[in-house]
């Protein structure tokens, strides 16, 4: 039996087992995924080097170990270089290789999107470890990007070649395409939004990165003004499967996955 499984600190809430659990039933793998709680991160070389033992042919990465593992992996993959954190590691000949499949997760969501973001504007709202693989992900797809931040000069001063705004800056903004990269509305303070709903009149496309309400206020204002969008739900499913699409070395239906998930999650 192969095994994968998560590595990251206080995950017992995760949906990743039953993510990937269905993939292998969907698609009859005799594989098997866990969980790995780590206390702390002085643990992990003899963790990864515990691994290795265990014959584990895969890893997914989650807080706050994203970007401490990096000093113990062999390759590095081009996303992950740009973007200074992984969520996946293939264990191949006894070496360790690095991928972002949040950015894979992404792209795939503006697929289902469809979107044409070549020389359109797209605004991130935050500046963390997701807005990081948007930014990747939008200006691989040609897009000119903004980025909202709380604290403009500290963000710039990080982001060096891509313009930051402040969220006054933002309301005299307009583009194609304006994405939540931060927390503000996740579950259980639902009733809140990064930005009122004036900003988002002024924008095609509107993408949560939050899957958890389904809908949140961000996108319950989207859907007042008669936008396009979308939530966080297809991003993550997607990060999981392009995960077992790297571990497998095969192609999976992503849409057919996403189908099988979506009552499972929301019922
Ligand atoms: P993070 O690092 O905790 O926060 C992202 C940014 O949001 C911060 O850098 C900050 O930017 C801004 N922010 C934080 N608290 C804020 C507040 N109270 N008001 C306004 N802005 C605030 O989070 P992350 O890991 O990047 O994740 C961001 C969101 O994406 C989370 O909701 C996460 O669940 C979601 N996510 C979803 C997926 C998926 O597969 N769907 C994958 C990854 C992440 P400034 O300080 O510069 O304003």
């Amino acid at each position: 039996m192969k095994k994968f499984g998560l590595l990251g600190k206080n995950i017992s809430y995760t949906f990743s087992p039953t993510l990937h659990n269905k993939i292998f039933k969907l698609y009859d793998i005799d594989a098997q995924y866990e969980i790995y709680d780590l206390k702390d991160e002085s643990l992990m070389k003899d963790f990864l080097k515990d691994l290795k033992q265990k014959s584990i042919l895969g890893l997914n990465v989650t807080i706050p170990y994203k970007t401490a593992i990096l000093k113990f992996v062999d390759t590095i993959s081009p996303e992950v270089q740009s973007i200074g954190a992984t969520n996946c590691i293939k264990f191949e000949n006894g070496r360790l290789i690095a991928y972002n499949t949040d950015y894979f997760g992404l792209i795939k969501t503006f697929e289902k999107m469809d979107l044409n973001l070549k020389n359109k504007k797209a605004v991130i709202l935050g500046t963390g470890g997701a807005a990081k693989a948007a930014i990747k992900a939008l200006l691989d797809c040609g897009a000119i990007v903004f980025i909202v931040s709380r604290d403009k000069i500290k963000a710039q001063s990080e982001f060096k070649d891509i313009p930051v705004i402040s969220y006054d800056e933002l309301s005299k903004t307009s583009g194609y395409l304006l994405i939540n990269a931060t927390p503000i509305g996740t579950n259980p303070n639902i009733n809140v939004s990064p930005v009122n709903e004036s900003i988002i009149q002024n924008f095609d496309f509107v993408l949560d990165l939050i899957y958890n309400p389904q809908e949140t206020l961000f996108l319950k204002f989207a859907k007042n003004r008669g936008k396009n969008f979308e939530n966080g739900l297809y991003m993550l499913i997607s990060q999981g499967v392009k995960s077992e699409e790297i571990w497998n070395e095969k192609e999976f239906n992503y849409e057919k996955i996403y189908d099988e998930l979506i009552n499972t999650i929301y019922k």
